[in-house]
C-alpha cells in the first residue's frame, strides 16, 4: 500500500524561501508508486495551509505556495491537516518536516507532532531544541570532552545593568577577534565578528535583536569542515565536505544569495583527522540524542586541531545543500536519501510504541 507523506514546509522564518526549493526538490526525487504526497504549507505569516495531494512533482515554487483561495486555512486545529480526517486510518503515514531556524528545527514543531502521535523524520524534541541553542550545545559538547573553542554567553539583562563587567569578562576569557552571536539562531543571522571593544559592543547589540541570550566566542582561522550524519542508534557518517567562503566569513549572503560558495567534496584531510572528525561527529549525535540526521560542522586548524563549531539538526536539503551533496558522494543518492530518512523515521516510531 503506499504511504501517505505528510511534506511540511514553508515556515515564519529567514529560511522560507530555502524550504519551498527543499520541498519542489522532494516531489521531483519521491517515488509517487510508493507515496501520496500531502503538502502542508506554512506561510511567512505563521499560518498553516493544506493544499491538495501531490500526484506528480511539482516544477514551479508557485504551486506550492497556497494562498487563501488555493489552499485550505487551518489556524486553529491542526489536527484538520489530516487528510479525510473522519475516515478510518486516514492519518498521515510519516510526516518530512522540511523546516529551518526557530518554529521548525528547534523542537517546537517535533513537539507537535509527538503530541499528535505521528511519525516523522529527523530528530526529536530534545535533539532539535539542544540544537538550536548554541549555549547548551556547547555545554553538552564539553561533557562529551568534543574540542570547541572557548566561550562565554549572558542574556539581555546582564548585559543591560553590567556591560562592563561582561565586556571585562570577555576580555578576560578571550582575544580579539571574537564571534558573537544569537544563541537561538542559524544562517549566520546576527553574527558579527569584532575586533575591538566598540565593535563588541555594537556586535552584541546587534545580536540582543534577534535573541535575548548570545554567546561570545574565540575567532579563530580554520578551515570549515562538516561531516553528516544519518542513522538512529547506530549512526553513519558520510566524507567530509569544506566550505570555501568568498567572503571574510560564512555569512547569509554567502550562504543564500550569492551561491558562490566553494564547497569542496571530499574534503582534503589527513586520515588520523578524518577519523577524528568521524568520531567526534558521533560523539555530537549521541550527547544531544539525536535521530535520523544530523550535520556536524567543525573547524580544523593549520596545526590539524579539530574543533566542533556546530551541529544542524535541520540542515540544508535541496539536491545542492552540503547534507545531500555528501551522502551522494559517499553512496547514497537524493532518492534514496530520502527513503532513507522515512525508513528511520518509521523505526524511531514504532521503538516508542
Ligand atoms: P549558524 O548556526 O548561523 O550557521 P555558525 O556558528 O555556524 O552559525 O556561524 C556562522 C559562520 O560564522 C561559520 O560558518 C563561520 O564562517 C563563522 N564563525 C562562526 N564562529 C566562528 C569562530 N568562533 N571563529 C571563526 N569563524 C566563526
Ligand atoms: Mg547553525
Ligand atoms: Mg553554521
Amino acid at each position: 500500500m503506499k504511504k501517505r507523506l505528510g511534506l511540511l514546509y514553508g515556515g515564519k522564518s529567514a529560511e522560507h524561501e530555502v524550504s519551498l526549493s527543499t520541498a519542489m526538490a522532494v516531489t521531483q526525487a519521491i517515488n509517487f508508486d510508493e507515496y501520496d504526497v500531502y503538502p502542508i504549507y506554512i506561510t511567512n505569516e505563521g499560518e498553516w495551509r493544506k493544499g491538495q495531494p501531490l500526484l506528480q512533482p511539482v516544477k514551479n515554487i508557485d504551486n506550492l505556495q497556497f494562498t487563501s483561495e488555493m489552499g485550505q486555512s487551518l489556524p486553529n486545529d491542526i489536527s484538520s491537516f489530516l487528510p479525510e480526517e473522519r475516515e478510518e486510518n486516514a492519518s498521515l503515514d510519516v510526516i518530512l518536516p522540511l523546516l529551518h531556524g526557530p518554529n521548525g528545527e528547534d523542537g517546537t514543531v517535533q513537539g507537535l507532532l509527538e503530541v499528535m502521535n505521528l511519525p516523522y523524520v529527523g530528530n526529536g524534541v530534545l535533539a532539535s531544541s539542544a540544537g538550536m541553542d548554541k549555549v547548551v550545545m556547547k555545554q553538552l559538547f564539553a561533557q562529551a570532552g568534543l574540542n570547541q573553542v572557548p566561550f562565554v554567553y549572558f542574556i539581555r539583562k546582564e548585559w543591560q545593568k553590567n556591560q562592563e563587567q561582561k565586556i571585562g569578562e570577555v576580555e578576560a576569557t578571550l582575544h580579539w577577534p571574537v564571534f558573537v552571536k544569537p544563541a537561538n539562531l542559524g544562517s549566520s543571522v546576527g553574527i558579527s565578528k569584532a575586533n575591538s571593544r566598540e565593535e563588541l559592543i555594537s556586535a552584541v547589540e546587534l545580536a540582543l535583536k534577534y535573541d535575548r541570550k548570545i554567546i561570545i566566542e574565540q575567532g579563530i582561522t580554520a578551515r570549515e569542515i562538516e561531516v553528516a550524519v544519518l542513522g538512529n542508534d547506530e549512526p553513519k557518517c558520510s566524507v567530509p565536505g569544506e566550505i570555501k567562503p568568498l567572503t571574510d566569513f560564512y555569512d547569509y549572503q554567502a550562504k543564500y544569495k550569492d551561491g558562490n560558495t566553494a564547497l569542496i567534496i571530499p574534503a582534503e584531510v589527513p586520515t588520523d583527522v578524518l577519523q577524528q572528525l568521524h568520531e567526534d561527529a558521533v560523539k555530537a549525535f549521541k550527547i544531544l540524542d539525536c535521530a535520523g540526521l544530523v550535520r556536524a560542522d567543525f573547524f580544523v586548524t593549520d596545526s590539524n586541531e579539530v574543533l566542533i563549531n556546530e551541529v544542524n539538526t535541520m540542515p540544508g536539503f535541496t539536491p545542492f545543500s552540503m547534507f545531500p551533496l555528501l551522502w551522494q558522494h559517499t553512496g547514497v543518492s537524493y532518492p534514496e536519501l530520502i527513503n532513507q530518512l522515512i525508513d528511520l523515521a518509521l523505526e524511531r516510531h514504532e521503538e516508542k510504541q
